[in-house]
């Protein structure tokens, strides 16, 4: 297999970022883009992939693997679904063949997949953010690599790491003053699980307010604050003291802290699901009202931070100053389990800070080397390669782009972008087949009606993006490394699908009609039975 060229600004940046993080790119002048365009990417779409093992690589890769992990993963590619049928979800299964995902992704380099038969499709998602960087990025790639082979001490729960040490230093230099206390985690949820406990613990207080269509995590804790009950259904009862408020509802949000027993107020600065951006000064002003009322305030930017909306933390854009601020998705590098809460000395040790009581919150995974060296990785590679501004100026490109389709195409309701992070939310067509296949589409499904886009965009154009939920929104996440070419080729290929949709008669609508036809065919005999 091949990798991609190396970025030719040379080995990686200074040994730690600190406070100065935040501007130095700005003060210095962005350096110019290497990896986002020497990436293969760059290939059109449709090609033969160079990616594809080969039985010398197979042989190759048996000859460094004794045990034969990875040759067998590579001989077995085939059976990936299957196995996935009989051992993890055939239902998720069964939804990736009836919207046509169902490929079989070979390999990931920069913005591209690469199916079994050397189709490249470019990524406009990025596994929900995970992938800012792009696949597979070499460079994190080799860091990961020295990690390993320099046998370094993990998982001995009596010591602590000089990776984990410079990670937190360098996220907290990367975060408002007073943010200075690092728990690491190994996923998002389990991130939000740990500022729930240290808000209830470090105030006696017990309430946790969130909002209306916010997400959180699905683990038991986090799941009692998402915003929408299809999460929920079924696995209740869910945490006591829980409650939501309407996002950008000031006065619902007062009347709940008045009472005054409220630990804290969880929030999004964007909200994920639907790209959802807050009323002008709503942040600002509940951040004020926390502290009115005691309460902490909480900016989950599991999926906002690390360049998404073009800064290192959409906090920068309403200069807020949270209690606490939670990290992951793109801490990982694209490869790494890793999560983080971020909060003042303070509140940590008000929470668990006694001789006693300082291994009560723990994770086994939480520092572990491998995900430390990631974290350290992504930071250094975001400041070496300018991508807050170059996600910027990509988001911004986008949001014309589709401002433009959106004159064109009546059926695009609305355009919500904050840098890299984009919902384009579908409105209900014009004419009447139209419009009755929409009142069916959405009869059978609320979050079906957005792969009358997404579909064809994967089949016909070999793009990924993803329906945001239940609801009509198509988000785009794609990496922060994303090149102007790509952008332009994501355009051209939406503004060909949109142009398809019109009227009731093109294939895009037959093929949504026919899984609702068939949805609520399976409805009907599953109620009659
Ligand atoms: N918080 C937000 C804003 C998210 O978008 C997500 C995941 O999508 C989470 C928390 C949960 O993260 P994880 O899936 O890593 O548990």
């Amino acid at each position: 297999m091949t990798s991609a060229p190396p970025s030719r600004l040379g080995p990686s940046g200074p040994a730690s970022l600190g406070r100065r993080g935040a501007h130095a790119q700005e003060r210095r002048g962005a350096p110019a883009l290497q990896y986002a365009c020497a990436s293969p990417a760059e290939r059109p779409l449709l090609t033969a992939s160079p990616h594809i093992a080969t039985d010398a690589d197979i042989a190759a890769t048996a000859l460094e693997d004794p045990l034969g992990v990875v040759a067998d993963a590579l001989l077995r590619g085939e059976e990936a679904l299957e196995l996935a049928s009989r051992h993890l979800d055939p239902s998720l299964v069964d939804v990736l063949a009836i919207l046509g995902f169902d490929k079989r992704y070979v390999s990931a380099q920069g913005s591209y997949l690469y199916d079994a038969d050397g189709r490249a499709y470019l990524d406009f998602h990025s596994g929900e953010g995970f992938a800012s960087l792009g696949h597979n990025h070499p460079d994190v790639r080799r860091v990961l690599q020295n990690t390993l082979a320099a046998d370094l001490v993990d998982g001995v729960q009596i010591h602590y790491s000089a990776l984990a040490g410079m990670l937190a230093e360098a996220l907290c230099g990367l975060l408002p003053d007073g943010l200075d206390a690092v728990f690491f985690a190994s996923t998002g949820a389990e991130a939000v699980d740990s500022a729930m406990k240290f808000a209830r613990a470090a105030s006696g207080r017990s309430r946790l307010i969130s909002c209306e269509s916010g997400f959180h995590g699905v683990t038991l804790g986090p799941l009692s604050l998402v915003g929408d009950d299809f999460f929920k259904e079924g696995f209740g009862p869910l945490l006591p003291g829980c409650c939501t408020v309407p996002f950008g509802d000031l006065e619902r949000l007062e009347a709940e802290l008045r009472a005054g027993d409220v630990a804290a107020f969880i929030v999004e600065p964007v909200q994920g699901r639907t790209v959802t951006l807050p009323p002008a000064g709503y942040l600002q002003a509940a951040q004020e009202l926390c502290r009115r009322h005691g309460a902490m305030f909480v900016l989950d930017e599991i999926q906002t931070g690390l360049g998404r909306t073009g800064a290192w933390f959409a906090l920068e854009r309403w200069r807020l100053q949270p209690d606490f601020v939670l990290v992951g998705k793109a801490l990982s590098g694209g490869c790494m389990p890793v999560a983080a809460m971020v909060t003042s000395r303070e509140i940590y040790q008000r929470a668990v800070g006694t001789l006693e009581r300082c291994y009560v919150h723990q994770s086994t995974f939480g520092r572990n080397r491998l995900s430390m060296a990631a974290g350290l990785a992504t930071i250094r590679v975001i400041e070496r390669d300018g991508l807050l501004a170059h996600a910027a100026r990509m988001g911004e490109l986008l949001r014309e782009g589709l401002a433009e389709l959106q004159r064109r195409h009546p059926i695009v309701k609305q355009v919500r972008a904050c840098g890299l992070m984009i919902g384009v939310e579908l409105g209900e067509p014009g004419g009447r087949m139209a419009r009755v296949n929409w009142r069916l589409i959405h009869m059978a499904s609320e979050g079906l009606f957005p792969q009358l886009v997404v579909i064809p965009l994967h089949r016909d154009h070999g793009v990924i993006t993803m329906a945001a939920g239940k609801n009509d929104v198509i988000k785009l996440l794609p990496p922060l490394t994303v090149s102007e070419r790509e952008v332009a080729s994501f355009l051209a290929a939406l503004d060909a699908v949109l142009a398809d949709c019109q009227g009731a008669g093109g294939r895009n609508w037959g093929v949504v009609r026919e899984i609702a036809a068939t949805t609520l065919r399976r409805r009907a005999r599953a109620a009659a039975r």
